[in-house]
């Protein structure tokens, strides 16, 4: 807290963005979760394009952008490209962002057979349905899920699903004071 207080009157705030790809929203539940310890962090630092601002695209360039979720999607590269080029920092959130996650296990299934499954023969598919959804609009589904390294330079991952908010926001304001910190593995957190 004294080193906030400190950065508060000696710095400008730094700009944060965040982002959700093939995630559940879980790490971003999370990261509200540290309570007021928000409002401590609000002290030094302010939120740029995100979901908790509702903030859609980015009107500044920011500091350290957080990562939620891996790449399942064109969207989701073209998403995670734009937070690399308006982001000094990146740091994937979460075992979706770091290695692919749940969504992730589908790579162990041909693409195709993923899509039948889903739409054509489920125990919910219509019967005789023989539409897998495909249009200009829709973005295109990837023929696997990939971890967001593979698609970005990424500068530091949080593991857990979803990570401890104190661990986020550690993490995030030692990035801020440029001091070393590692989470010890009992630490990590998985629900
Ligand atoms: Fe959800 Fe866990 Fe993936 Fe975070 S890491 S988006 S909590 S499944």
């Amino acid at each position: 807290l004294d080193k906030i207080k400190k950065h508060k009157t000696t710095n400008k705030k730094k700009r944060i963005a965040t982002t959700s790809l093939a995630g559940c929203f879980g790490c971003h539940m999370s990261m509200l979760d540290i309570d007021l310890g928000l409002l401590d962090l609000l002290e030094v630092v302010e939120f740029n394009k995100s979901p908790i601002t509702d903030i859609k695209n980015f009107t500044e360039h920011c500091d350290i952008g957080l990562i939620e979720g891996g790449c399942c999607n064109t969207h989701n590269i073209e998403v995670l490209r734009e937070f690399r080029k308006h982001c000094d920092i990146l740091v994937s959130v979460g075992e979706c962002a770091i290695w692919g996650g749940l969504p992730a296990i589908r790579n162990t299934v041909p693409l195709e057979e993923c899509l039948r499954e889903a739409y054509l023969e489920s125990m919910t598919s219509e019967e005789g349905a023989t539409i897998i959804p495909n249009h200009e609009d829709i973005p295109k589904i990837l023929n696997k899920v990939y971890s967001n390294h593979e698609v970005v330079k990424i500068d530091y991952h949080i593991p857990g699903c979803p990570p401890n908010a104190n661990h986020i926001w550690n993490v995030v304001k030692h990035i801020l004071f440029e001091e070393e910190y590692s989470i010890a593995y009992p630490e990590f957190k998985y629900d």
